[in-house]
């Protein structure tokens, strides 16, 4: 267990590193960043298919602005260049994500969330669309 002290703990700062306020933006930027990873891990296990969270989408935002002023404040023009224009498409996905979470509509029946244009409600089955809509369910012809 020495080791893990060493490692922690190194000529008497944690890490080894000089912290400054600074330093907490731009480690909080990876931590942000790094953390997205198991936040969709763990979403795609729990629905045992591929899922990309909204939370990954905000750790995202979240991480590559933090690191963003991090460079900025390093004036260093590499590390600039990657976190520049990395929040749009975070911020894209996150736009699309509310549109599509406004177009659910709830089911008259069981009142759950059903997706957009949707016929039926895939919870309890009851009919979504008016009645004498041009729509009608396979089962019916
Ligand atoms: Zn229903």
């Amino acid at each position: 267990m020495d080791w893990l002290t060493h490692v922690i703990w190194q000529n008497g700062k944690l890490f080894g590193i000089d912290w400054s306020v600074w330093k907490i933006i731009g480690w909080g930027g990876n931590a942000a960043f790094f953390s997205r990873f198991f936040v969709q891990w763990y979403a795609t296990e729990k629905k045992k298919q591929v899922v990309v969270p909204t939370a990954f989408w905000w750790l995202s935002l979240a991480g590559s602005l933090l690191l963003l002023t991090y460079s900025l404040h390093q004036e260093d023009s590499v590390f600039i260049f990657a976190y520049l224009f990395t929040w749009i498409p975070y911020i894209r996905n996150l736009v699309i994500h509310r549109r599509h979470q406004n177009a659910h509509t709830n089911c008259p029946a069981c009142g759950k969330s059903c997706p957009p244009q949707s016929n039926f409600c895939p919870h309890c089955g009851a009919r979504l669309t008016a009645v004498g809509a041009s729509v009608t369910s396979p089962a019916l012809r």
